[in-house]
């Protein structure tokens, strides 16, 4: 198994570098995740980075990160985002893409990457696409985790993410060692603001309006890899490493042990 990064300059921006310097992998993975909130992508990207030695990018993370920071250091285009965030709304186009362009060094990392929660409209999805090309960095596959929409309410509500490392555990499903203690750090879990059953039904309608269509842009692109989310993580993390397989094999690029 590869050792994580911290992913400082992900999660920072400007000159924030990260405390390892991610080997120079003959074919690094390049991946989208895509699927609604709750549907478990975030777990199944810690599990990837893990196997696949490539960060999981996050947008969310960017903003939790703003959010632990103190507020003289928000520009007021972050606070607009954070209340946005905090009622379950999509947060703009644009921010969201500035700030992701002021990270593009990331998606040229020797490592690769695996972007969680971008792009999450076809506006994003067609600056990734561009943003990409420029760097000669073009998408393996794009991941998209199925599941019914009952089964995404129960996982949400279930849900509990480390204050300090930002680990996802859920109560049933994937509890920690010690109820409320994260396994790797020892910190508080809690309840994300947006799990909360007001803001879970505002983030289902911005999914099924906007991020759901993205479905049919990255089929178009013969990227798409449809990936059955129901069951345990580890069950559903075979079967993204079997569905990985299948797609790099159907490229010249060796495919995952
Ligand atoms: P996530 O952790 O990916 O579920 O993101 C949490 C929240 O951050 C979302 O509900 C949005 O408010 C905001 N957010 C994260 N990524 C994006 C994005 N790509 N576009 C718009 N808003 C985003």
């Amino acid at each position: 198994m590869l050792k994580q990064s911290n992913r400082a300059a992900w999660l920072k921006g400007g000159d924030a570098c990260c405390n390892l310097q991610p080997q120079m992998l003959a074919h690094p993975y390049r991946l989208v995740l895509l699927g609604a909130p709750g549907v478990g992508k975030g777990t199944q990207a810690e599990l990837l980075s893990k196997k696949l030695g490539a960060c999981q990018l996050s947008t969310g993370d960017i903003f939790r990160a703003a959010k632990s920071s103190s507020d003289c250091d928000r520009t007021p285009a972050m606070t607009r985002a954070l209340d946005c965030m905090k009622r379950g709304e999509l947060v703009s186009d644009d921010m969201v893409l500035a700030l992701v362009e002021e990270r593009a060094r990331c998606f040229r990392c020797g490592g690769g990457f695996l972007l969680d929660g971008f792009p999450r409209t076809v506006k994003q999805a067609e600056a990734l696409e561009k943003l990409l090309t420029a760097l000669a960095t073009p998408l393996d596959a794009v991941l998209s985790y199925d599941l019914p929409l009952e089964q995404i309410v129960a996982r949400l509500s279930g849900r509990r993410t480390c204050m300090n490392c930002k680990s996802v555990y859920h109560i049933e499903t994937r509890p920690p060692h010690i109820a409320g203690a994260c396994d790797h750090c020892g910190g508080d879990l809690v309840q994300r603001e947006d799990d909360r059953p007001e803001s879970v039904h505002v983030r289902m309608a911005a999914y099924a309006e906007s991020t759901a269509p993205l479905t049919d842009f990255y089929r178009q692109r013969n990227l798409l890899v449809p990936i059955t989310a129901d069951g345990m993580p580890e069950e559903i993390f075979k079967r993204t490493l079997k569905a990985l397989k299948i797609k790099r094999a159907a490229s010249s690029a060796p495919v995952p042990a």
